[in-house]
């Protein structure tokens, strides 16, 4: 796309109550849209499962996460469910200056962060249909002990209710709707933020 190459990336913030589909809907709009990366957060958790260390997340020590705190290296960062996360300042600056649009799959804490260092920033919250669906699909993913679940249930209605200033709520309820509905954001965020100085000068060629 011509208008990826003319400018400067967009940042695109993707939250969601655990288990509402943030993880499959971002893997979806990157096999769908090009020109998007995503950004890689710094994290005092543990890895799970098959994640790698520099591909899911840069896991750090608590210690060396306060350190890059004091040195100012984050974006954004947040506790969430007791741990700390953040997002690269310097790897942010990079992805954007070559144009390319990050998505940042962070919680709304980070997501306010963002917007207020980068009003440009595209804020998207994905929610489930009902609280009845996301409890269905936290057991249907099968990766979290009976604790877990009710604990993320909780936290679900809080980050809901905490996601009002989100200017893009998006409803999972059938995939390919949803995924549709995420990528005209994306694609909107796109037309609306092209560099129009850029794109006149080629245009009448000057
Ligand atoms: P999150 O990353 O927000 O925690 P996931 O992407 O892991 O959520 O989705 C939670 C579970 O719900 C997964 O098992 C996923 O396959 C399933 N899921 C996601 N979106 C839908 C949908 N629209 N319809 C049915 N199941 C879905
Ligand atoms: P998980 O541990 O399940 O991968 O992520 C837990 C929560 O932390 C999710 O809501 C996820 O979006 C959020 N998260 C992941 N990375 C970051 C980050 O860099 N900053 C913030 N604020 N939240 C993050």
């Amino acid at each position: 796309m011509s208008d990826v190459q003319m400018r400067q990336g967009i940042p695109i913030v993707v939250s969601a109550p655990s288990g509402g589909g943030k993880t499959t809907l971002c893997r979806r709009l990157m096999e769908k849209l090009s020109g998007l990366e995503f950004s890689i957060s710094h994290t005092t958790r543990a890895p799970r499962g098959q994640e790698k260390d520099g591909v899911d997340y840069h896991f750090v020590s608590e210690d060396e996460f306060k350190k890059l705190i004091s040195e100012d290296k984050f974006l954004e960062w947040a506790e969430v469910h007791g741990n700390y996360y953040g997002s690269s300042l310097d790897a942010a600056r990079k992805q954007l200056a070559a144009g390319r649009d990050v998505l940042f799959d962070i919680d709304i804490q980070g997501g306010y962060q963002i917007k207020e260092k980068m009003p440009e920033a595209v804020l998207i919250f994905i929610v489930p249909p009902s609280m009845k669906v996301l409890e269905e699909r936290l057991r249907g993913r099968a990766s979290d002990a009976e604790e877990v679940i009710q604990k993320r249930l909780k936290a679900a209605r809080e980050e809901i209710e905490g996601a009002v200033k989100y200017s893009h709520w998006i409803i999972n309820d059938e995939l390919d709707c949803a995924l549709e509905t995420f990528s005209s954001v994306v694609v909107a965020g796109r037309v609306e933020l092209a560099d129009k100085q850029k794109m006149m000068s080629q245009v009448l060629g000057s």
